[in-house]
């Protein structure tokens, strides 16, 4: 199924809770903006070589864009479309005064120099300047992106535009960024874990946790959930799983990625798994916090987890969703789980507009309001509306964007 397909078949679960007219769903599926664009650049080797940028603007009824750039062989017009849309009923569930957009080039970032990566990206910005900004849309990293190419990107902007901090997030700390940014999405998760567990009157302590990727998302859910006192029974990256039943030692691990280019190939503090054991290992909760697709049909009727929080970007194929929710095994879906991210992109363009700072202190306070104010928002709704957390979600989503559309007179 393809990632619109997918995405439109959970919009139609809710809508059909919510009595959407056929109408409303049309005008709420369809992105208000496409563009292509050409980006040409000459290679390090002195070839001029062609891409193409993709950027969709799904929908502005509660205020302007929002989503990132993503760096990634498979990027295409469906899959930019489809994260386009999740990035509206995202920024709904949690109530920013934003829509959704997302963005993208088809490379492998891997294989381009740093020279390359800035022309490439220098060059994408020539092509979509005038359609983007502080108060239309506003990219941020994804996969394959990072500060750094948003600080280029507000460079770029700034030639046309002028000084606009704004126009971007997820810029570097030292360049209109914000404190925290980097791991407001790991820590999100967290956030939303603990409440989940405090819902079903679990003990963080008694909780045995197993997470997939180690990464940006994945490393610092495990700091906050190791610090919270759960059981990280077993980690996993790139290179493999690692597991303990006593419980990992989180902060070891993170020292020899941090040691080791972001990487545990080598680690041996820890009986090696691989990967698709680390799905369906004996443990409380699962986090997959690496790519997208990973539960699917054939593995989900061996997850053990009674319970999974989505930290990566769709990873539980619709078909497993099926079998998972037929099981009673409860999922928090992405666009609540993985909303810490959006959310202090958004405190970060807050700073940069009013130009002044806050300091981590509060940027994590006001985080833990709105994760936990969104988290009890969606699990209310699933318990009147009696439907899974997913379906709750898109209800709190849908319903803030088709009333907003409403009051504007669009709809
Ligand atoms: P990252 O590149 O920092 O980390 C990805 C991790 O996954 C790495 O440890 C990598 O080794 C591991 N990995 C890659 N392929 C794997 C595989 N086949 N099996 C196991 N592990 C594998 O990325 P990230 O920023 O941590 O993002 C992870 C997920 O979270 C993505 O789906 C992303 O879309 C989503 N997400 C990220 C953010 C954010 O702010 N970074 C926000 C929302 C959603």
């Amino acid at each position: 199924m393809k990632p619109f397909e997918s995405m439109a078949l959970y919009f139609t679960r809710a809508a059909d809770r919510l009595a959407l007219p056929e109408n409303m769903r049309k005008l709420l599926l369809t992105p208000k903006r496409e563009v292509q664009v050409q980006v040409a650049i000459e290679r390090d080797n002195g070839q001029i070589e062609t891409y193409v940028g993709y950027r969709v603007q799904h929908d502005d009824s509660r205020g302007p864009m929002k989503g990132g750039f993503r760096y990634h062989p498979d990027v295409d017009l469906d899959e930019v479309r489809a994260l386009a849309a999740l990035m509206t009923w995202k920024t709904a569930v949690v109530n920013l005064p934003y829509g959704g957009a997302k963005g993208g080039l088809a490379i492998d970032p891997k294989t381009f120099s740093p020279r390359e990566l800035e022309a490439i990206t220098r060059k994408f910005i020539d092509g979509i300047h005038d359609l983007f900004g502080p108060d239309i849309d506003i990219p941020a990293p994804d996969m394959g992106t990072n500060d750094k190419v948003m600080a280029w990107i507000m460079n770029q902007y700034g030639k046309y535009h002028g000084f606009s901090p704004a126009c971007v997030t997820g810029k570097p700390v030292e360049l209109h960024g914000l404190p925290g940014r980097e791991e407001a999405t790991g820590r999100g998760v967290g956030i939303i874990t603990l409440k989940l567990l405090g819902r079903l009157s679990r003990k963080p302590k008694e909780t045995r946790v197993a997470i997939q990727g180690f990464g940006n998302v994945g490393t610092h859910a495990a700091k906050f959930l190791h610090e919270a006192e759960c059981r990280i029974v077993a980690v996993s990256d790139l290179s493999g799983g690692y597991y303990r039943k006593e419980g990992l030692d989180i902060p070891g691990a993170l020292r020899y990625a941090l040691e080791h280019k972001g990487t545990l190939a080598g680690y041996t503090q820890a009986e090696r798994i691989t990967n698709e054991q680390l799905l369906e290992i004996d443990c409380d909760l699962l986090i997959p916090a690496a790519l997208g697709g990973v539960i699917t049909k054939e593995n989900a009727p061996r997850i053990t987890a009674p319970l999974i929080i989505e930290a990566a970007n769709a990873p539980t194929n619709m078909d497993a969703d099926e079998v998972l929710d037929a099981r009673g095994v409860l999922i928090v879906p992405d666009i609540l789980a993985n909303a810490g991210g959006v959310t202090a992109s958004y405190f970060e363009w807050v700073q940069n507009k009013q130009h002044y700072s806050w300091g981590l202190n509060r940027v994590r306070q006001e985080l833990d309001y709105v994760m936990t104010e969104a988290f009890e928002r969606v699990w209310e709704t699933g318990k009147t509306e009696k439907v899974s957390l997913r379906t709750a979600a898109y209800i709190v989503g849908i319903s803030r964007v088709h009333r907003a559309a409403h009051l504007a007179g669009n709809a």
